[in-house]
């Protein structure tokens, strides 16, 4: 038995807060939260950590991110990053807090997810989206990390082999988003002309051809060539050259992609399983028809992305409006690398509007902040409590997804010990981590390099 003994106690229930409390351990699990530990329990205790001046929390469940397993990566199935750049994202969520990872890469099959679990102490989940629909749309975008097992696989069978849950259905690549403007669009162009142009143009030309909604009877010829004029594209190529570039990498998953959504659904309602779907503006109208269905665990992805904030607000309060949706809020990359995500403020307004019930990274191009830099700023602005806080990114975690993380997401008699000790009140530094009651990390070094659970 150990103790964390004196520090700021946040357990995770949404509510409870003690400025001086203690979280004994035994065999991996939780022992007792308390305020007083009395003498002789402590001197029968091997290990007494003073946490003075500390916070401790359950770890983070991190229930959305990307290229942290050995499998094909986004709904669009691109091959992986290779194993090195697969550790580092792994680290990044586990140094971050995380003591628990969702994939939600809908592709991978579970022999790669346990291949890739043998390699590290965070536990590692995953999603699933094996439906004809999802993968028509996946091999319509690019499809080049898929191979015969991803194409077999099912939902169903997934769900039975330890899949946690259906998603996440759409993203980025099928669904127009930023994959067409750093990587399709470029490429396209590249193949038809032979230059090379970068994101910004290709992101005019898709907004001059589709508009933000992705609609195909947004085109107009004018337009694009006004577009095309301003980003020094129209000695590269016409409109009509420009519009057929941009059906071709943009538009024709699109489609595909959003009927994708309606046979995910059917079959998470049919299994009862938790559904995770990708909602930004182009998949707005889907996930509102989709929130309508009386699921018991739908998830609207990262609402607070893409959209205008008083856009983002609104949907949310729309969709709340339904049996069994479960708001997320992403955090994207806002304070350090500012590449996907710019500015705070729609996450921040989330916060302050409690209109969140779980709080996830997503992958930010592989540079996402951290969960708790985001509670933390949140604190600083008064825009939350501590106790809240947490629970988006635990308790309310682990009951969003049954199957995430059993047992797990509460400092509480009988739980799994996994517990995070953080610096206070900069409680995004983390200082400790413990997988099943063991130390796997401290001050912000991975201590094993393989599974502890
Ligand atoms: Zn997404």
């Amino acid at each position: 038995m150990f103790i964390l003994k004196d520090g700021t106690v946040v357990t995770g229930d949404g509510k409870t807060l003690l400025e001086k409390g203690s979280v004994l351990i035994r065999d991996g699990e939780i022992l007792g939260v308390t305020e007083h530990v009395a003498p002789e329990i402590e001197q029968y205790a091997e290990e007494v950590i003073d946490c003075t001046g500390k916070c401790i929390m359950p770890g983070m469940i991190n229930h959305h991110n990307h290229g942290v397993t050995f499998g094909p990566i986004f709904a669009s199935g691109l091959t992986n990053y290779g194993k090195e750049r697969i550790m580092e994202l792994l680290d990044r969520n586990f140094l971050q807090g995380c003591t628990t990872v969702l994939n939600v890469d809908g592709f991978v099959t579970m022999d790669e997810v346990k291949e890739t679990q043998k390699c590290h102490p965070m536990r590692i989940k995953t999603a699933t989206t094996h439906g004809p629909l999802n993968l028509e749309a996946c091999m319509a975008c690019d499809g080049r990390g898929i191979s015969e097992k991803h194409k077999i696989m099912s939902m169903e069978r997934m769900m039975a082999d330890g899949a946690v849950c259906i998603g996440e259905v759409g993203g980025g690549h099928t669904l127009g988003g930023g994959g067409q403007d750093y990587l399709y669009i470029p490429r396209a162009v590249k193949a038809a002309k032979g230059v090379d142009i970068d994101y910004l143009q290709a992101r005019a030309m898709k907004l001059s051809v589709l508009g933000r909604y992705i609609e195909k009877s947004y085109y107009d010829r004018d337009t694009v060539a006004a577009a095309l004029k301003e980003n020094n594209l129209d000695s590269i190529m016409t409109p009509e050259e420009c519009r057929d570039i941009v059906y071709a990498t943009t538009y024709a998953s699109v489609q595909v992609a959003l009927n994708g959504y309606e046979e995910a659904a059917r079959v998470a309602k049919a299994l009862d399983v938790p559904l995770m779907c990708h909602n930004a503006p182009t998949s707005m109208k889907k996930v509102q028809e989709v929130a309508k269905m009386g699921l018991n665990h739908f998830i609207a992805c990262h609402s607070n992305y893409l959209f205008t904030r008083d856009e983002a607000v609104v949907n949310t309060m729309e969709l709340k409006q339904n049996y069994g949706v479960i708001i997320d809020a992403a955090v994207h990359d806002p304070w350090g690398a500012k590449r996907l995500v710019a500015s705070p403020e729609n996450l921040l307004e989330f916060y302050k509007l409690d209109l969140m019930d779980v709080v996830s990274t997503d992958f930010a191009n592989g540079t996402f902040d951290s969960m708790l830099e985001s509670v933390e700023h949140a604190l600083e602005e008064g825009l939350t409590t501590l106790p809240r806080a947490i629970a988006y990114c635990t308790k309310n975690v682990a009951d969003a997804i049954p199957l995430l993380a059993p047992n797990l997401g509460l400092l509480k008699e009988g739980y799994t010990a996994d517990v995070l000790v953080t610096s206070y009140p900069h409680i995004s530094q983390v200082e400790r981590i413990y997988v099943n009651g063991k130390l796997v990390a401290k001050d912000g070094v991975r201590l094993v390099d393989h599974s502890v659970i």
